[in-house]
């Protein structure tokens, strides 16, 4: 069983209240090969919600400067236990999310520049030996 971002199987869990939908990922959940789970809102539970990006010293703050750090390790600590739960060994997540991005994030500036890194959950699953790729793998 494989973990997808959740707004990538259409799920409007995005901070901007959208989705991101991909037919990959779509037809996946609906075969059951694969469970949405969105770690930010399996911690804040709301949405839509500030913008957030990793900023230079690993912390995570709000485009408003709110430090949300402790809620996004939160968030990917229980996407943690749930793939332990499912043994799950590979996930598909949105790509450039501060919690879900693979490979590149956004730089923390909130001017939409790229930089190499991980999101806070993708960094975490792949520490416990978890293979994480994004939608843009599968294209
Ligand atoms: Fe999508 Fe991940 Fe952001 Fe949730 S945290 S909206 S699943 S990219």
């Amino acid at each position: 069983m494989k973990i997808v971002s959740a707004c990538l199987a259409g799920i409007p869990c995005r901070w901007d209240g959208k989705a991101k939908p991909c037919q990959q990922i779509l037809q996946l959940v609906e075969n059951q090969e694969a469970i949405p789970l969105c770690p930010e809102e399996l911690w804040w539970l709301t949405t839509p919600r500030e913008q957030a990006e990793i900023q230079q010293d690993g912390s995570v703050k709000t485009i408003n400067g709110n430090d949300v750090t402790e809620k996004y390790l939160a968030g990917a600590q229980k996407v943690l236990e749930l793939a332990k739960l499912m043994w799950c060994r590979e996930v598909i997540f949105k790509s450039k999310s501060p919690s879900c991005g693979c490979g590149k994030i956004f730089d923390g500036t909130f001017s939409e520049t790229l930089i190499a890194g991980d999101g806070i959950c993708t960094k975490l699953l792949k520490d416990n030996h978890i293979k994480v790729i994004t939608e843009e793998n599968l294209q």
